[in-house]
């Protein structure tokens, strides 16, 4: 049985490119006939607000979209709001903390920037951790936490090749040991985005991750964490990013794209789903249409690899 999830973060209002992500991960669940489930991602509960996660439901819910799932909802995954399922996190820790595939890293933000010849790490990210805490002798470990509280890397595989077939991209293969040790759990306690996914998938049941492309260098770590905790993957599929007439990724900061600005501005919903599913190749004309009117044609196959070019001239009508 398919399922299939959308797992915003709410850091700041959710704008076109989350809508257009929700909208391709939402038809990929509901044209297989499959369950569809929302979770909050507001694991790093500083950068998060339970007012922007209140607003990813109505903004959400405004573009058409339902879940059968979810913080407001319920379903046999409770909770579904991460902040609310530490326990869960920090007993894979522990598993891994057991099995030795994690390790403290005393490094600060300065010596992880100032490794400048290191090798790129993800592309979010800057270069790869360079290993220095990795083979710390534990004497020295006991030494540096009388001083300093440490985060928890993983230490990745070092001949670990890494190969997936992504349902968009197809086979996508990454060198070994690609972006280097990550961090699980950082020296203010805040659990990583890795680790959380994983643990997050893997309990719900998730058969079908599919999400934007920015995250298509995350998958290898994703892939090793499901190995290292003995538990199977989802299938991936990585959507190409929206992006302006120029090729520029369409980005938070154009804060004219968040949903409730274009909500407020006027723009109707189903002008909205008409250009994003125009512009992702779904139909032939940008015309007006409801995300359930998109189910019965839906095909990943439809998509480009490319970055998909909205056409941000068509909101000017409303004075976006
Ligand atoms: N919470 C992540 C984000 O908003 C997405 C996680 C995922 O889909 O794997 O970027």
């Amino acid at each position: 049985m398919y399922r299939g999830r959308f797992a915003p973060t709410p850091s700041g209002r959710l704008h076109i490119g989350n809508l257009y992500a929700a909208l391709m991960a939402w038809l990929h669940a509901r044209s297989a006939g499959g369950a569809f489930a929302l979770r909050m991602e507001d694991i790093d509960k500083p950068r998060c607000k339970s007012d922007y996660a209140e607003l990813v439901l109505k903004d959400l819910r405004w573009f058409g979209l339902d879940w059968d799932e979810g913080p407001d909802v319920g379903g046999p995954y409770v909770p579904y709001t991460q902040s609310e399922r530490t326990e869960r996190y920090e007993a894979a820790l522990d598993a891994l903390l057991a099995d030795g595939r994690l390790y403290p890293c005393f490094c600060s933000r300065a010596e992880l920037f100032s490794v400048a010849s290191a090798p790129h790490g993800l592309s979010s990210e800057g270069p790869a951790y360079g290993g220095v805490c990795r083979s710390l002798t534990p004497e020295q470990r006991t030494r540096k936490a009388e001083t300093k509280t440490p985060s928890l890397r993983f230490a990745v595989p070092p001949d670990a090749p890494v190969a997936f077939e992504d349902g968009v991209y197809g086979r996508i293969e990454f060198p070994p040991g690609a972006g280097g040790d990550f961090v699980v759990r950082r020296a203010d306690g805040i659990i990583g985005y890795q680790l959380a996914v994983v643990v997050d998938d893997a309990a719900m049941n998730v058969t079908h991750a599919l999400r934007g492309a920015d995250l298509l260098d995350s998958t290898p770590r994703q892939l090793w964490l499901y190995e290292a905790l003995g538990l199977t993957p989802p299938t991936f599929a990585h959507v190409p990013l929206l992006c302006d007439e120029r090729g520029e990724r369409l980005s938070k900061r154009q804060k004219s794209l968040a949903a409730a600005a274009l909500r407020e501005a006027g723009v109707p919903a189903e002008t909205l789903v008409g250009l994003v599913a125009w512009s992702a190749g779904l139909v032939d004309r940008p015309e007006p249409i409801r995300p359930a009117e998109l189910v019965a044609g839906f095909d990943l196959d439809k998509l480009p690899r490319d970055p998909i070019r909205f056409p941000l001239d068509a909101l000017r009508n409303y004075g976006v």
